[in-house]
């Protein structure tokens, strides 16, 4: 028998994309994707099922792309996840689907990301006949979160308004997530999906302070869907920290993806100079050095605080970020950032050297004593976020108890639902489980079904 390797997508040269924003990965072609699908073994008891958040019927989509019917393969995946091209791009599947993959105990699993990512981009969701039921819900958010809600809620009867704070939709689809990992146009493709379907979209409308929830209850929205993400920057609290050309990760993404401040024409400029350092090793860490890289930062650092085992970034995007030229430093811990005439100049760090396991399971950094400096024009801080308290905090001057936890994310049960009558709640800014993509999609979809359920 013969055994058919798993399928590569072709990525673009690594020293080209380094100066521009086109995606690093081209998707499969119709053979490549026959030939990976055709080597799913359609299993009985699929595990990969199980290790998709939102129980993507794996093998069932295979076995039509490896038939060619690529628009049932479509068809099967939007029944439980309605954005295949963007979680085919961003949903860490080698911890997911991929991880539980029968093939990959003795080789290579399927590659069912890209095979996602393949059905997303060539097939259509069904048209779905909309009979108004006449109850109307409001959405705070386009985010995941906002979008998957949205369709569900759309496709059951209801008049749906998403408001959204900034003038552009798709959260952290569109502001944090750059176009080399996710091309704009797919996310495009789906919010124009929605409109055409009828949902509202509202921009520019920040709720908790254009308007408030107890006013949108008074506007006559049945239910309220809160999806405001995380997007509020924790920072390290250091000397030096409000120096310009300090940015949290958000900031600096923002400025790039949304606001195309690296473009000479745009009014939001960006002073690029010739060393950034990136502190963090997550995910936002490396998509916020491998921008800094694109907009022309000659050398580039990423300062962790543990060493490489301990990165917590995808192994793919550490991949791409040495192949583009990040440099890596390790077990560097931030101490204070020097300016001059209210510039950033240099960072100083100390030298760490790993401990006894911490309560995450990974070996605590211990200092050393040891300090060292460096210059910098550019220090972006990528340590994590929280959630913004403006709706929270209005909910609060209304009298309307929303709870929250100790450190302000909306509390939810499993349904969705929150501590008031008619407001729910879900994505990153009620998290369940990990803040991803695939997440934050599973809980709008939730959100809606408990909606739905409510209002029959
Ligand atoms: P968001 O996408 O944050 O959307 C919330 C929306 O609400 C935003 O548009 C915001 O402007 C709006 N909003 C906020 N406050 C208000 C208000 N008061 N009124 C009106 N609108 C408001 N996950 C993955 O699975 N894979 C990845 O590769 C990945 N990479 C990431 C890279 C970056 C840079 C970041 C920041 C996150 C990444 N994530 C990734 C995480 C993932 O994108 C999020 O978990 C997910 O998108 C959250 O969706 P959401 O709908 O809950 O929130
Ligand atoms: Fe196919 Fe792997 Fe899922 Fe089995 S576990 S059905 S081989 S993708």
């Amino acid at each position: 028998m013969v055994m058919i390797e798993r399928q590569k997508p072709v990525e673009q040269d690594m020293v080209e994309r380094r100066s521009n924003f086109n995606p690093v990965e081209e998707n499969f072609t119709a053979e490549q994707a026959k030939l990976e699908a055709s080597r799913c073994l359609n299993c009985k008891n699929p595990m990969c099922k199980k290790g998709c958040p939102v129980s993507v019927n794996i093998p069932e989509f295979i076995q039509e792309v490896k038939n060619g019917n690529i628009q049932k393969a479509g068809e099967i995946i939007r029944e439980t996840n309605m954005l295949p091209s963007v979680c085919g791009r961003v949903c860490p599947q080698e911890r997911q689907c991929e991880s539980k993959c029968i093939l990959g105990i003795k080789g290579t699993p399927v590659a069912i990301g890209a095979l996602e990512r393949y059905v997303g981009d060539n097939s259509e969701p069904v048209e779905v006949k909309i009979t108004p039921n006449g109850k109307k819900v409001a959405i705070v958010g386009s985010g995941c979160a906002g979008m998957s809600a949205a369709n569900d809620l759309r496709n059951a009867g209801f008049e749906v308004t998403i408001f959204e704070a900034l003038h552009e939709t798709g959260g952290v689809l569109r502001y944090g997530i750059p176009p080399f990992r996710l091309p704009r146009t797919v996310l495009d493709r789906e919010i124009k999906g929605l409109k055409e379907k009828g949902v509202k979209i509202v921009k520019n409308v920040v709720v908790g302070k254009s308007i408030t929830l107890k006013q949108l209850k008074e506007e006559g929205y049945d239910a309220i869907f809160i999806c405001s993400g995380a997007g509020l920057p924790k920072m390290m609290g250091i000397k030096g920290e409000n120096l310009n050309g300090v940015y949290s990760a958000n900031e600096f993404l923002t400025r790039v993806n949304l606001m195309h401040a690296n473009e000479l024409t745009t009014p939001t400029p960006l002073k690029v100079g010739e060393k950034a350092a990136i502190i963090g090793g997550g995910n936002v860490a490396m998509d916020a050095a491998r921008t800094a890289v694109r907009v022309g930062y000659k050398e580039v650092y990423i300062m962790y605080r543990r060493t490489e085992e301990e990165l917590p970034a995808r192994k793919e995007e550490i991949r791409h970020a040495k192949e583009e030229g990040v440099i890596f430093k390790l077990l560097r811990a931030p101490v204070e950032i020097e300016g001059e005439g209210g510039l950033v100049k240099s960072m100083t760090f100390e030298i760490m050297e790993l401990g006894e396991p911490d309560a995450s399971g990974r070996r605590r950094p211990v200092g050393t004593g040891k300090y060292e400096t460096m210059d910098f024009d550019a220090v972006i801080v990528s340590l994590g976020t929280g959630p913004n308290p403006i709706i929270q905090d209005s909910a609060k001057s209304d009298n309307l108890e929303l709870n929250t936890d100790k450190k302000g994310y909306i509390i939810i049960n499993e349904k969705g639902e929150t501590s008031i009558n008619e407001i729910y709640a879900g994505g990153d800014v009620a998290p369940l489980g990990e803040s991803t993509a695939i997440n934050a999609m599973g809980a709008g979809k939730r959100a809606a079904k408990t909606i739905i359920e409510a209002l029959s």
